[in-house]
């Protein structure tokens, strides 16, 4: 099985460079590599700016990853990558992926090895190959010199950028905190309560982004400890105003009631149970209204820009 990518590669004629094996396949230029058990197979294009191209290529390429099992596919301006489980079959269903996108790309008209895909120019001899991802491109020299300026201008900027975590914090506690008013009635009314952890959670993102918290890494950790301590909160404060209600104590000072509520919670497992429970449920449903922005942010944080490298010496 290991071999999938050295007999795949002899088969169609590629060169070897470092990890990666590269060559041009019917106009177009295909690069191979190896990650753990993957093996992916990316193509050089010059992504077209027409709508419903973009949208059938993109469409071709999903129908693909149901297909073909993929394990992951990207499209991008500079190619088409898809990654394959090297299974005993690999090197056929690579075969198949290969002929039907490059059919695919020809029928669409999608420009490959003769055009630079950053310019989209026709190329001359004046061009160099240039690694974008783990796809190899024909680019021209400065094209790529530009492109490089660029994408580390952007990352530059990325870093100096303001992140806003103190504005940001402020404004996912206050959120989290209006947040844990219902949670304190309802679960005052002697109702189950855990849900309303996801109502926490959007509160605390809203506050987080009205204050001009920016969607960076720390996000994630803010309203994440944010959103914990809330529901924490929240179920202590209903438990000690339930205690204040039901034993109509007055004279009560904050400390005292805390102070006992805590007393209380240490006497009676029977209350600590449905408390460890409410807060348990509302950890997960919190997190649940929170998955798509922590995915978000983690996917911003990796992947955020183009990785490009000019291969000197190589055609
Ligand atoms: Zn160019």
């Amino acid at each position: 099985m290991a071999n999938t990518l050295r007999e795949l590669s002899l088969t169609l004629g590629l060169k070897n460079y470092g990890a990666y094996y590269y060559g041009d396949y019917q106009g177009y230029v295909v690069t191979l590599t190896e990650k753990l058990t993957n093996i992916i197979l990316s193509i050089a294009i010059t992504f077209p700016n027409d709508d419903v191209k973009a949208d059938s290529i993109r469409g071709f390429v999903e129908n693909y990853k149901r297909t073909y099992n993929l394990v992951d596919y990207t499209i991008n301006h500079s190619s088409i990558s898809m990654t394959i489980n090297d299974s005993a079959n690999a090197r056929d269903k690579l075969l198949q992926l290969l002929n039907k996108t490059v059919g695919m790309l020809e029928y669409n008209k999608v420009p490959g090895n003769d055009v630079c895909y950053f310019c989209e120019k026709k190329l001359q001899d004046n061009y160099v190959k240039a690694q974008i991802e783990d796809a190899f491109v024909n680019m021209h020299d400065k094209c790529v010199d530009e492109l490089s300026r660029i994408a580390e201008k952007e990352r530059n900027d990325y870093i100096a950028g303001k992140k806003n975590y103190g504005r940001g914090f402020i404004g996912a506690l206050i959120g989290g905190l209006i947040g844990t008013i219902p949670w304190i009635i309802v679960d005052m009314l002697g109702f189950i309560v855990g849900i309303l952890g996801a109502l926490i959670g959007y509160a605390a993102k809203f506050g987080y982004e009205k204050l001009g918290g920016k969607p960076r890494k720390g996000k994630a950790w803010i309203l994440g400890i944010v959103v914990l301590f809330c529901i924490i909160f929240a179920q202590f404060a209903s438990t000690a105003i339930t205690l204040v209600m039901e034993t109509s104590a007055t004279g009560y000072s904050l400390g005292d009631l805390i102070t006992t509520t805590a007393e209380l919670i240490a006497y009676s497992s029977s209350l600590r149970r449905s408390m460890i429970i409410n807060i348990v449920i509302g950890i997960v449903f919190a997190g649940a209204s929170l998955a798509k922005t922590f995915t978000a942010v983690i996917l911003e944080g990796s992947s955020g820009f183009v990785n490009v490298k000019k291969l000197t010496g190589i055609m």
